[in-house]
């Protein structure tokens, strides 16, 4: 079981929320100006980074909001947290 501390709620189990994608990952501008390669690689291609990562998820059974979490994929251990409008803390 992994729990995921909810800025909000507190620490919930982890089917209580939706995983939203990498934190890094940034959208490209306007599509008809974006090249198809780079829309590929957007939608795509991601790294599968070992260690600390940034993550997107929603409290979808919860309170519903999006909230940043820092979590070692390695150990699967949550290093921080919080509302997705806040960066997360090292
Ligand atoms: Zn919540």
């Amino acid at each position: 079981m992994m729990l995921l501390p909810c800025p909000y709620c507190g620490p919930r189990d982890v089917t209580e929320f939706t995983y939203g994608g990498d934190d890094g990952t940034v959208r490209p501008g306007d599509p008809q100006a974006v090249s198809d390669a780079r829309w590929v690689s957007y939608v795509y291609i991601r790294d599968n980074p070992r260690g600390p990562h940034d993550e997107l998820w929603q409290h979808s059974a919860g309170c519903r909001r999006w909230i940043r979490v820092r979590r070692d994929t390695l150990t699967h251990q949550v290093l921080s947290s919080a509302p997705a409008a806040q960066p997360v803390q090292p």
